[in-house]
């Protein structure tokens, strides 16, 4: 059997592996992808975040991006403390230049547009061809391993292997390095609606998110009127289930004052769905001779859309490493490991304070009473619109954050003993009232 020898070869056409394989050809290199799947396909992961729009202007999709999206300009946030009062963050507060909006998309036309792309600029693009085996050779060289759809296998020694599987993590998963967070073990279900109300004016495009007991649901408007409405929940809550998705679904949309207005006259365009939600990180990200982008390396709660963004930066970030391996120098290939491991890490930390605490009652109750000290509302603004990686002046805003959460804490606390005990502190009514 021939071998096929590219600089480099991609396992996956999904937001990350199509990004890596656009920009690597941009670099001159050689480079193939193979796809598992067909596209267009389903997806779920519909809100785009600010930060990812000059990727797409650098991949040449930026005029197609707003054929096929609606515009984004920011977050809405409703805890089930408020019922129907929400609170929205437009991005055009947010610190620094990150773009004053995003756009909302069918994954099946974002993610089809990205891999066309990488067809037409020249990458040896594979679809219905899944990686069903990876041997180590040595000295960072792979043997991989496909099948096609007729079953033929194909055999590949790249000189480097990009990992963009994305939930299938075929790396990790292969050589037991995914580690799981069962602190984050929630399950989703969405569907499609159509005549769902939208917000209004300039906010009709946002997503909205509304808190509840068992998890939190979102909104996403999409094109043709339709919305994409799903709920992220506890594993016990998604038990309880005794009816269809369908209508587990809406019975759970309607617990909301505010969703249930919004859905009053709302037909179900497609069938629900559901999915296990497992947050998961990857003990390593890469080695000699690979490297594992997107959600093949980690997966955090999609409460702030971050998916698409982690995933698309980290193929460009990416980039680096590739092209440090494929000059041969081990001291510059080293360093761009460590760059691009501080950077990832800690976009997702960032992401991941937010998700841990974001069902607590002094997040919930911060998200929807945005006093702005110290300009703090513009550093959450800034992390919901995705610079999560180097601004420094988010990081400083984030840690202001932080040490508010920590103080807000304490007195929330303070005030449920109190109230426990039948008196209530001065200092801390006004939360109540709020
Ligand atoms: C319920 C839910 C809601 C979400 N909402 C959002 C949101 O609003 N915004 C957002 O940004 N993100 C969201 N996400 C996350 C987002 O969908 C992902 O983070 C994003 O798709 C990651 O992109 P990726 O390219 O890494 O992986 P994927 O998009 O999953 O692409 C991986 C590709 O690899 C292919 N593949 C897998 N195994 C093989 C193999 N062995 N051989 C060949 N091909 C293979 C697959 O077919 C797939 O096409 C959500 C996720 C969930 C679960």
């Amino acid at each position: 059997m021939s071998v096929s020898k590219p600089d480099i070869l991609v396992i996956g056409g999904g937001p990350a592996g199509s990004t890596f394989g656009n920009l690597a050809v941009q670099q001159g290199w050689d480079v193939a992808l193979l796809e598992k799947d067909e596209h267009p396909r389903f997806h779920i992961g519909e809100s785009l975040l600010p930060m990812t729009m000059p990727i797409v202007e650098r991949l040449g999709l930026w005029q197609d991006l707003e054929r096929i999206g609606v515009r984004k300009n920011g977050a809405d946030f409703t805890t089930f403390r408020r019922g129907a009062y929400h609170h929205t963050y437009p991005f055009s507060r947010a610190l620094g230049d990150s773009p004053d909006h995003a756009f909302q998309v069918r994954r099946s036309e974002f993610d089809e547009m990205l891999y066309e792309k990488c067809r037409d600029v020249g990458v040896d693009v594979r679809d219905r061809n899944t990686v069903t085996k990876v041997e180590e050779l040595g000295g960072g060289k792979h043997r991989v391993t496909s099948v096609d759809a007729n079953g033929v296998e194909s055999v590949w020694e790249p000189k480097f292997l990009v990992d963009a599987s994305g939930r299938d993590t075929f790396l990790s998963g292969a050589n037991g390095w995914k580690q799981r967070n069962p602190q984050h073990a929630s399950a989703a279900v969405f569907g499609h609606f159509r005549g769902v109300r939208r917000r209004a004016d300039e906010n009709e495009g946002d997503i909205s998110i509304y808190w509840f007991e068992h998890g939190w649901v979102w909104m996403i408007p999409l094109r043709d009127d339709v919305m994409s409405v799903g709920a992220v929940c506890d594993p016990d809550y998604i038990k309880s289930r005794r009816e269809s998705l369908d209508e587990f679904l809406l019975k759970t949309v309607n617990r909301m004052v505010g969703t249930r207005s919004r859905m009053r006259d709302a037909v179900q365009d497609r069938p629900a769905q559901a999915t296990g939600n497992y947050s998961y990180l990857s003990s390593r990200m890469m080695g000699p001779g690979y490297l594992m982008i997107g959600d093949a390396f980690a997966f955090i709660d999609p409460v702030f859309s971050s998916g698409v963004h982690l995933a698309m930066s980290s193929a460009a970030r990416g980039i680096a490493v590739a092209g440090a391996w494929l000059e041969g120098d081990a001291r510059k290939y080293r360093k761009a490991c460590r760059d691009y491991e501080q950077e990832t890490k800690r976009g997702i930390d960032t992401f991941a304070w937010f998700i841990y605490r974001f069902r607590s009652p002094t997040m919930s109750w911060l998200f929807s009473n945005p006093r702005n000290p110290l300009r703090l509302v513009e550093g959450v603004v800034s992390m919901l619109a995705g610079d999560v990686f180097t601004n420094r002046s988010v990081r400083r805003r984030l840690l202001v954050f932080k040490a508010v959460y920590a103080i807000a804490s304490v007195l929330l606390r303070a005030r449920v003993i109190s109230e426990s005990s039948g008196s209530r502190p001065r200092s801390t009514r006004n939360m109540r009232e709020a």
